[in-house]
């Protein structure tokens, strides 16, 4: 079996990359991030999630990003924006941008993904029904994987590790399609940048995801404080 390292976040879009990794019969490795993120409720179901899927191997690891202080996912002094409609999303990169954080995190990912000696990572990056993130593109992917080439020993071997996002082309509906078909546990996921008790239905990812159920014709199992 390939061993794979998947980056979980307990979001829609990384439940729905682990769900498709096992589904490929991928011996998976996931790995979990806690940044200090203002949602550090989504560790909590990335922990679910990995439960339900009876992952032997979850890393779940501390780094503390609050020096990160212009992004409103680790810095508690900038407002996560909150908007009525999910029109104008992505025109501008959001202060939702952690900076540089999906460099940091496949930095991570490539360390444990050679230590376990596997060959892919997993990714939920989505350049579709996104926030305008530089880091979530193609383009960012395939330099990336460049890295990797010349950069790690399994690399200058020949055995260079790969980038995989499935969902990277793919809109929210589809991604919700593709979650049902692969029965993936959507009601222990959690997108809210927010972090209450319930998703505030406003930020940029909630108002994502609420049209990706809409258009793919689901109900969301999640609960939130108010619709747009
Ligand atoms: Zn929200």
């Amino acid at each position: 079996m390939t061993v794979a390292v998947v980056l979980l976040s307990g979001g829609l879009d990384s439940t729905t990359t682990l769900a498709y990794a096992l589904s490929k019969g991928y011996d998976v490795v996931a790995l979990t991030v806690s940044y200090g993120q203002r949602h550090s409720r989504e560790l909590e179901s990335a922990k679910a999630v990995a439960k339900h899927y009876g992952l032997k191997r979850h890393i779940v690891m501390d780094l503390d990003l609050s020096f990160l202080r212009t992004s409103a996912l680790t810095c508690p002094d900038v407002e996560v924006p909150l908007r009525d409609s999910a029109e104008g999303i992505g025109d501008d990169i959001p202060v939702t941008y952690v900076p540089a954080r999906n460099i940091i995190m496949l930095s991570l990912a490539a360390g444990l993904c050679e230590t376990e000696g596997g060959e892919v990572i997993f990714i939920g990056a989505n350049a579709i029904d996104y926030s305008g993130y530089p880091d979530c593109r193609p383009e960012f992917f395939e330099a990336f994987e460049k890295v990797l080439r010349v950069g790690t020993k399994s690399g200058v071997e020949g055995r260079p590790i790969e980038i995989k996002a499935p969902i990277l082309r793919k809109s929210k509906a589809e991604i919700v399609k593709l979650a049902k078909e692969l029965d993936a546990p959507l009601h222990l996921t959690w997108s809210c940048y927010k972090g209450g008790k319930r998703a505030c239905g406003h930020c940029d990812s909630c108002l994502l995801r609420l049209k990706g159920f809409e258009e793919a014709g689901y109900s969301d199992p999640v609960e939130y404080e108010a619709g747009p």
